[in-house]
């Protein structure tokens, strides 16, 4: 197969393209969503959400060479044998292309590292560790105008489905390019850039960029409701392609024209004083729960 502009070999398919190519489909159609939802200005200090993988990484890089004031921010849990790996590539990429990095442990914040908690309580891994993540992100955030994160195409298309099969209406609201609680003004901006990218086209951007991402699975991955639904959309756009872009665009018309998102009032915690919904945030009952 040939790239369809230059007639050298093609490396990506459905459009195919070149490296050079790809390259720019993949940066323009990018940059196109962060001007067409309004999602960063130049003039922002940008925390960009990083873990190690190939979305992460291909995110902060885009960024950077696009000119925006990016610094990487992630967080250690402190799972053995694989946040330590995957971090390693943050940092030797940071290191490599000068961008600023902030790491938050666990430790530091909790007592105790994600490993240390799991085998003393009785907790679901994801959901304490999902928790605290967020938690800390949020706070960690708060030094920056804007936290981007690296969430695709294929992460929302299974957000969307997850949220009707659940009927989590209010969740599908807050849904979107720009997510989260930030119009209540609590939050930081949160916004996802490769919300119309899909998986597939961050793998070829990765790999034609020669990013390094870590591959490798936590050891505490279970077999989620997620998973499921992962599974269910790849068997379904096997078979009618374009069923993740039609699913997110029905959701963007949806969002806009449809059910727009409602107004929620944001309190503080009584323990923390992080924004809540609830009188103690969900991480200061795990904390009070697992006695630290
Ligand atoms: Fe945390 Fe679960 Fe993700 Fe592992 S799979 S990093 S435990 S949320």
């Amino acid at each position: 197969m040939k790239c369809s502009i230059c007639n050298k070999n093609a490396v990506f398919l459905n459009p195919s393209y070149c490296n050079v190519h790809f390259n720019r489909y993949f940066e323009k159609k990018v940059l196109h969503t962060i001007s067409n939802f309004n999602l960063l200005a130049r003039n922002e200090k940008i925390a960009v959400a990083v873990s190690g993988g190939k979305d992460s990484l291909s995110l902060l890089f885009l960024l950077r060479k696009s000119g925006y004031n990016v610094t990487a921010l992630s967080i250690d849990e402190g799972i053995a044998d694989y946040r330590d790996k995957t971090l390693k590539h943050m940092v030797g990429m940071c290191n490599n292309y000068g961008i600023p990095y902030k790491i938050v442990y666990f430790k530091d914040i909790f007592g105790r590292a994600l490993d240390d908690i799991l085998s003393s309580e009785k907790v679901r891994p994801c959901s304490v560790c999902g928790i605290f993540r967020r938690y800390l992100i949020n706070r960690a955030a708060k030094d920056f105008d804007v936290l981007a994160t690296a969430h695709n195409l294929d992460d929302e298309a299974q957000a969307v489905v997850m949220n009707l099969i659940k009927g989590n209406i209010g969740l599908l609201q807050r849904q979107g390019p720009v997510s989260g609680l930030n119009y209540s003004g609590t939050f930081v901006k949160r916004v996802k850039p490769f919300f119309l990218t899909s998986e597939k086209e961050i793998m070829a951007y990765s790999v034609i960029n020669k990013l390094n991402a870590a591959f490798g699975e936590c050891p505490y991955v279970g077999v989620s409701f997620r998973l499921k639904v992962r599974d269910l959309l790849n068997d379904t756009e096997m078979k009618k392609p374009g069923t993740k872009k039609r699913l997110i665009e029905w959701f963007l018309y949806y969002k806009k024209n449809l059910c727009p998102a409602e107004e929620i009032n944001i309190s503080c915690c009584q323990l923390c004083q992080a924004p809540s919904q609830h009188e103690i945030c969900s991480a200061c009952q795990y904390i009070l729960k697992i006695g630290n």
